[in-house]
């Protein structure tokens, strides 16, 4: 029987909105594609919204052994500037938070199915999945960076050349303890990576490059890591003698950076996107995980309230636009030439404060977390 309400995906979207809805006493089942907890492409960092709903949603991040981090370091070739974050960042692997979150959407009482895939979204709202057809009255999608047919998103006015990269590094310890409490932001020619330690001392390296410096690496990860560290005198000590830990790194293309959904006059009713599916903050200090669980707690509570889909749209658009345009506009100063990047990394050595204003420019105003049903006194 198919359920009232449907999710596809079970990553961090997906699994607050089901939990939400369950909660609030609806029936929900939730199709994760993957059988088992896996890796995901994220740098991991935790910014204090995000802390916030997972505390909401009763997600214990000390018993994952999520790490803090309260300063960044902005580097460009042999220059580095540092400023406190002005808030209280976490780290944990995607792997742990995942798994944790799909459990408290089980215990709330989802019907959390795993190993199915959603396939296609039809015109007249039935979903097709490799477990045969459903008509849900809701459908939400949260398919994370992963399309669905049948609910293209705009990629006018995004950017979405650069590929993406992640894996872990075991430190040696006097790298390790000098990037301990600190997200790292290496910018180099095409592109720019986020270092910083995540549980169990290990390093996540993740890093959005231009596609043509992969291809002068012969398009082979290790290559071109060794050519980002031949530019960045820090990166390269920071990983000299470091141990991979991964056999093979995450990667992914065509992140439509900037994309904010609207629904279009033809869009069947009953659908909401949330997560990366809805909106797409350009990583610096990340807050994509933040945003992916407000706009699923707006979703959630438009769909409480009986209000149509567009009515949610513009609350996340709201409280989306500003955060979202800002880091979109830091995105295309910074640029990819590492003429830019010196000069900035200067600006940025004779003005810290800058950093923390930025870092606090792109992240949501904690306002709307309250205006969302954030208890007040959980907002930084
Ligand atoms: C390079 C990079 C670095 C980032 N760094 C950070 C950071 O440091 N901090 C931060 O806050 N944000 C970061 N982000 C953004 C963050 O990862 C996303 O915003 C967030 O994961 C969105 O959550 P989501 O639930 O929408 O999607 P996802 O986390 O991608 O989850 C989607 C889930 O859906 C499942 N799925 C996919 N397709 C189907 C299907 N057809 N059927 C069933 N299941 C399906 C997937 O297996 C997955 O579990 C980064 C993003 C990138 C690309």
């Amino acid at each position: 029987m198919a359920p009232a309400i449907l999710v596809a995906g079970g990553g961090l979207a997906g699994a607050a909105a089901a939990t939400w809805l369950a909660r609030a006493g609806r029936a929900v089942r939730l199709l994760e594609r993957e059988l088992h907890p896996g890796h995901k492409i994220c740098g991991e960092f935790l910014s204090w919204e995000a802390q916030a709903w997972l505390a909401d949603l009763g997600v214990d991040l000390d018993a994952l052994g999520a790490v803090p981090i309260d300063r960044v370091r902005l580097v460009a070739g042999d220059l580095v500037a540092e400023a406190p974050l002005g808030f209280a960042a976490r780290s944990v692997t995607r792997l742990r938070l995942d798994a944790a979150l799909l459990e408290v959407a089980s215990q709330a009482g989802v019907e959390v199915v795993r190993g199915c895939q959603v396939r296609e979204l039809g015109r007249d709202g039935t979903v097709l999945t490799s477990h045969g057809p459903l008509r849900p009255e809701t459908f939400i999608v949260a398919t994370g960076k992963h399309g669905l047919r049948g609910m293209p998103r705009a990629r006018e006015g995004t950017l979405d050349h650069q590929l993406g990269f992640k894996t872990y590094f075991r430190l040696l310890p006097a790298e390790r303890a000098g990037l301990a409490g600190t997200i790292e932001l290496i910018l180099f020619e095409g592109g720019y990576a986020g270092l910083q330690l995540v549980e169990r001392d290990q390093a996540n390296l993740c890093f959005l490059v231009a596609p043509e410096r992969f291809r002068r690496a012969g398009g082979q990860f290790t290559p071109l890591v060794e050519d980002l560290a031949r530019e960045s005198p820090h990166l390269s000590r920071r990983l000299a003698g470091a141990v991979a830990l991964l056999d093979r790194p995450l990667a992914i293309s065509n992140m439509p950076y900037g994309f904010l959904w609207a629904p279009g006059p033809e869009a069947p009713p009953g659908i909401l996107p949330v997560g990366d599916q809805a909106s797409v903050i350009p990583s610096f200090t990340g807050d994509g995980m933040g945003l992916a669980l407000h706009g699923a707690r707006l979703a959630t509570r438009a769909l409480l309230a009986g209000e149509p889909a567009d009515v949610y749209a513009r609350r996340l658009a709201a409280d989306a636009r500003g955060p979202v345009g800002r880091a979109s506009w830091l995105q295309r100063q910074i640029g990819e030439t590492s003429a830019r990047h010196l000069a900035l990394v200067r600006l940025a050595r004779a003005a810290p404060a800058l950093l923390t204003l930025g870092a606090r420019l792109t992240r949501l105003a904690p306002g709307r977390l309250e205006a969302a049903g954030l208890k007040p006194g959980m907002a930084a």
